[in-house]
């Protein structure tokens, strides 16, 4: 095979009637125009001033005729990809994908019914249903006893949320405490969930997929653990602030403390008598009273063999929630509090609940039994327990009032 001579070809240079030599111009060669030659490296350097923009009209046309870069590919060195490049998401975060393969749980720990096709049979067959369950005492102490066992893996999993591991890294160890304590993690195949626990970052309402996204310092995660352990849930989740940033940032501390203190306020009130409508009211005082909305597309709920029954316990305020509390029963309460608007919108993994203007969220929750004059905290923190309020930033003190404070007072 012989190759074209380059000889047959005119120097490029604009000022030059020279032959083409062999010299080619690097930057086209990397563009892929093939039919750049020069005379001489002279010529090239002469006449480079003008012939560079040659270069600016080619990237364009190339950029024109390739598509940009897709984000659903995968990234070279990681692997990892937004399955939703076309989505419009609200705020900064983002899915990272591949989830990571299915946990496995051993046969030896009691499933729950839902295990292997995602439908939470039992629940439907106690929807239709307005009684709410009273537990004995046996059952209470079954209650007990998961709700303490959810309390030490939240834990667990509490102390490892540091900037640069990923909210996957996470979900292992929660799925590993999980069977270490003979319990099921139960959001696994709940309703198809495909993680042993909620991870929920930043503008993350709540159900966030544990996911390849590294945590960074100034991020605020919540994370929801529930375990089913001897025929019982217990339900538990806290916002905690990854690295020292976030804990310096006025507004994520002002809505991770209201929404901890929202629940403190609402768990005053749970006796025998007190009305499921009343706890709305004081969660949304608190939080209006701290410049934040309330979340109304989620409740807290009832829960003992079933994770989630009745009766529905809704965070915002003039509710229309039926029906008092009563001994032996056990329930949720878990307010989701935003910087922003109340209102919510769901990624395309069906799962993952944001607000709608991408601002910050928090929540906390517990399960609470009803006793004979009051509440037992089943989820309890401990004395050692990661995480626990901290102050307002001493900015926030000059600042505050002065900036204009986003509050949606619609609700
Ligand atoms: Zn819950
Ligand atoms: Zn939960």
């Amino acid at each position: 095979m012989v190759s074209e001579s380059p000889a047959k070809r005119k120097c490029l240079g604009g000022d030059c009637d020279n032959d083409a030599g062999t010299l080619q111009c690097p930057t086209c060669l990397k563009l892929g125009m093939k039919e750049s030659y020069f005379c001489s490296q002279d010529c090239f350097k002469r006449n480079w001033s003008t012939h560079k923009a040659v270069h600016k009209t080619q990237s364009n046309f190339l950029s024109n005729l390739i598509p940009p870069k897709v984000v659903s590919e995968p990234d070279p060195v990681t692997g990892n990809y937004n399955p939703f490049p076309t989505f419009p998401f609200t705020g900064s975060l983002r899915p990272v994908y591949p989830l990571s393969p299915r946990r496995e749980v051993p046969k030896s720990i009691p499933y729950p019914d839902y295990w292997k096709t995602g439908i939470p049979d039992s629940e439907q067959t106690f929807k239709g249903r307005t009684k709410i369950e009273i537990l004995d005492k046996k059952q209470q102490e079954g209650m007990r006893k998961v709700g303490r066992l959810a309390r030490e893996v939240l834990d667990i999993a509490a102390a490892a949320a540091v900037p640069g591991v990923t909210t996957d890294y996470l979900d292992e160890i929660v799925h590993k405490a999980c069977l270490e304590r003979k319990s099921y993690p139960s959001p696994l195949n709940y309703g198809q969930f495909p993680k042993s626990v909620c991870t929920s970052p930043n503008e993350v309402i709540c159900h966030g997929i544990p996911d390849q996204r590294v945590l960074v310092d100034g991020d605020i995660l919540n994370i929801d653990v529930t375990l089913y352990h001897e025929g019982f849930h217990g339900d538990l989740n806290e916002t905690y602030y990854i690295g020292d940033k976030a804990k310096a940032d006025p507004d994520s501390v002002r809505v991770v403390e209201a929404a901890r203190e929202s629940l403190n306020e609402a768990i005053k009130l749970v006796k025998p008598g007190a009305l499921f409508r009343d706890y709305g009211d004081v969660i949304e005082k608190y939080a209006k009273a701290k410049q934040c909305s309330v979340i109304k597309a989620y409740c807290g709920h009832g829960i003992n063999s079933l994770f989630h029954g009745k009766p529905n316990i809704p965070h915002y305020g003039k509710n229309k929630a039926v029906g008092a509390a009563k001994e032996g029963m056990c329930f949720t309460i878990e307010p989701m509090i935003a910087l922003g608007t109340h209102r919510d919108k769901t990624w395309p993994d069906d799962w993952t609940s944001v607000t709608q203007d991408g601002k910050r969220t928090a929540q906390f929750e517990h399960t609470l039994l009803v006793t004979e004059d009051g509440v037992e905290i089943l989820t309890a923190r401990f004395p050692d327990s990661p995480g626990g309020p901290i102050p307002m930033p001493v900015a926030a003190v000059e600042t505050n009032g002065g900036n204009g404070v986003q509050c949606d007072g619609k609700s």
